[in-house]
C-alpha cells in the first residue's frame, strides 16, 4: 500500500519504556500526594506520574485517587452528562481483528451497508426519541471512501423529523490519509475518533494480521496526528481494554494525549476506554480482561492524568456499572444506543448478535437513562453550542476562560433539556428533569444573565422557540 504519513511521524510508544514504568515505579506518599495535588491544580500528568497512580496499591491511596477524580469532575465538568447515540453505517470490512465480529473471516455476520435513504430513516428514528448528537460508526472497507463517509454526514446533517435535528456529527471510522481527512473534515464532522485498541506492539501484531491494512501499527498510531494536519483538529483516542495489561494501556494513551499536545498544541477531544464483550464468531479466551474494580481505577486514573480530556463511557457496559463509574470523571455517555444495522427500526429491542459488532450492555431507552441521571442529581446536556460557533481545538476554553462553563455550558446544557423535556420525555421524566431545572435556577446567584435564560427555557417551553445556545 501506497501511502503518506503525518509530517516527522513517528512510532512514539517504546514498550520497553512503558514496561519498565510499569516494573520499576515506586510510590513514595509525598510524591503521590504531588501528583495528585497538580492535577487538582488542572495541569495534565506526564506518564512517568501517571505510573505513580497506576503503582498505588494500598487502600487509603485507591480512595485517594477515586477523590481526587471525583473532586476534578465536579469542579471541571460540574454535573452535566453530555448523551450521544451510534449509528452503525456499514459492516463491510477488510481488516481481521481478532475480537471483532465484522472482521472478514467471520462467516456467521450479516453484511449489510445502509444506502442513503436507511440511513435517513435510522437518523429520523434517533431524532424522533430526542437525540442531537450522533456517532457514525464504519468497519474498514473501499466503499466507506472519504466522500462516501462525507456524503452520509451531509445527508445525516439534512435530515428533520418534527422538531428533530442532528446538530453535531462525529466519527469512528478507519484511518485516512491528509486528503482522506480533508474530504471529510469539510462536511462538518465534530470529533474524528480511532482507537489504537493496544498500545503493546507485541498484542498489537496478534490481533491484527500483518496483511490487513490495520496491520500496520505506525498508520494507525499516526493517523490523528495527519487528521490534525488536515485541519481536524478535534479527535478522540481509545484503547480497548482487555486484550493487554490494563496499565500498560493506560500509559499509551496518556502518552499519546502528551504526544499530540506537544506535537500540535491541542490534546485529544476524548478518550474511549471500551472493555472488550462478547462477539459472534469469537471463540477465544482472553487472559487480560479487566475486572470491574480495576476498570474503575482505570477511568479514575485517567481523569486524574488528564483533566481536560472528555471520558466517554459506552453503552457495552451494565447500567449498575456505568452508574457507579459517573461519579469518577465520566463526560459523555451513549444512551438507547443500537449497533446492529437498521437497528433503531428494524431489530425492536431484540439483541441480534449475527448482525452487531459486540454485545451491549445497556439497550434501555434513552428516556430511561435521562430520567436516572436526573433522578441521580446529573444534568443531561445535548448541548453542541462550541462547535457551532466554531469554538472546536481549543476546546480549553472551557476551561481556560474563567467561568466558561457557569456561563456557556450550564445554560446550554439547560435550554437542551428543556427542549427534551417538551418534545420527547415521558410525564415521568418531564417531572423529575422540571425539578432538576428548578434546583439548578435556584443555584445560580441572581444577574442578567440568569434573567436570559429563564426568559429562553420559558421561550422554548410556551413559544416553540428551538436551539437557542449561548
Ligand atoms: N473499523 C473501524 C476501526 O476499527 O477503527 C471503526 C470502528 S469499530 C466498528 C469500533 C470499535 O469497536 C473498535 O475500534 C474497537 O475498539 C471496538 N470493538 C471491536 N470489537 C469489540 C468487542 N468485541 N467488544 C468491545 N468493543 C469492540
Ligand atoms: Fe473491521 Fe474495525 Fe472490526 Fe477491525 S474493529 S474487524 S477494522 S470493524
Amino acid at each position: 500500500m501506497k501511502y503518506e504519513l503525518s509530517q516527522r511521524a513517528e512510532d512514539f510508544i517504546q514498550d520497553g519504556v512503558l514496561e519498565r514504568l510499569i516494573r520499576e515505579t515506586r510510590v513514595d506518599d509525598g510524591r503521590f500526594r504531588e501528583i495528585l495535588s497538580k492535577s487538582l491544580d488542572l495541569q495534565a500528568l506526564t506518564p512517568e506520574e501517571t505510573a505513580v497512580l497506576i503503582a498505588a496499591s494500598r487502600p487509603d491511596q485507591i480512595e485517594a485517587i477515586f477523590e481526587t477524580a471525583k473532586d476534578l469532575k465536579r469542579r471541571v465538568y460540574g454535573n452535566r452528562i453530555v448523551l450521544f447515540a451510534p449509528l452503525y453505517v456499514g459492516n463491510l470490512c477488510v481488516n481481521d481483528c481478532a475480537y471483532c465480529a465484522f472482521r472478514r473471516s467471520n462467516p456467521v455476520q450479516v453484511r449489510r451497508t445502509l444506502d442513503l435513504e436507511e440511513l435517513r430513516e435510522q437518523v429520523r428514528a434517533l431524532e424522533r426519541r430526542g437525540h442531537k448528537r450522533l456517532i457514525l460508526v464504519f468497519g474498514e472497507h473501499e466503499r466507506y471512501s472519504a466522500g462516501f463517509i462525507a456524503e452520509c454526514v451531509r445527508t445525516v446533517y439534512g435530515v428533520r423529523e418534527g422538531r428533530g435535528e442532528i446538530r453535531r456529527l462525529n466519527i469512528n471510522a478507519a484511518p485516512f490519509d491528509h486528503e482522506g481527512f480533508r474530504i471529510i473534515k469539510a462536511a462538518g464532522i465534530g470529533t474524528y475518533q480511532i482507537f489504537q485498541e493496544t498500545y503493546h506492539h507485541a498484542t498489537y501484531r496478534e490481533m491484527h494480521p500483518s496483511e490487513t491494512r490495520k496491520g500496520d501499527y505506525l498508520w494507525r498510531l499516526d493517523a490523528l496526528s495527519r487528521a490534525m494536519e488536515a485541519g481536524c483538529d478535534d479527535v478522540g483516542i481509545g484503547a480497548l481494554f482487555g486484550l493487554y495489561d490494563w496499565r500498560f494501556e493506560v500509559l499509551g494513551l496518556v502518552t499519546h494525549a502528551c504526544h499530540l499536545m506537544a506535537k500540535y498544541r491541542v490534546g485529544p477531544h476524548t478518550i474511549s476506554f471500551p472493555r472488550l464483550r462478547p462477539a459472534a464468531g469469537v471463540h477465544r479466551s482472553w487472559p487480560m480482561l479487566v475486572s470491574d474494580d480495576d476498570f474503575l481505577r482505570v477511568i479514575a486514573i485517567l481523569r486524574v492524568s488528564v483533566p481536560y480530556t472528555g471520558l466517554i463511557l459506552t453503552a457495552r457496559e451494565r447500567p449498575a456499572f456505568r452508574r457507579r463509574a459517573m461519579a469518577f470523571g465520566v463526560s459523555q455517555i451513549d444512551a438507547g444506543s443500537r449497533i446492529e444495522l437498521g437497528g433503531y427500526t428494524e431489530a425492536g429491542d431484540a439483541q441480534v448478535m449475527e448482525r452487531e459488532q459486540f454485545e451491549l450492555g445497556d439497550i434501555r431507552p434513552l428516556d430511561v437513562v435521562m430520567r436516572e441521571l436526573v433522578e441521580d442529581g446529573y444534568l443531561p446536556s445535548f448541548c453542541t453550542a462550541c462547535y457551532r460557533l466554531g469554538r472546536t481545538g481549543e476546546h480549553f476554553m472551557e476551561f481556560a476562560i474563567p467561568g466558561f462553563i457557569k456561563r456557556f455550558c450550564t445554560p446550554n446544557a439547560l435550554t437542551t433539556l428543556v427542549e427534551y423535556l417538551v418534545d420527547y420525555a415521558s410525564p415521568e421524566t418531564r417531572i423529575a428533569g422540571e425539578k432538576l431545572i428548578a434546583e439548578e435556577l435556584a443555584r445560580m446567584p441572581d444577574s442578567a444573565q440568569k434573567e436570559e435564560l429563564k426568559r429562553r427555557l420559558q421561550e422554548i417551553r410556551d413559544a416553540g422557540s428551538r436551539d437557542l445556545y449561548f
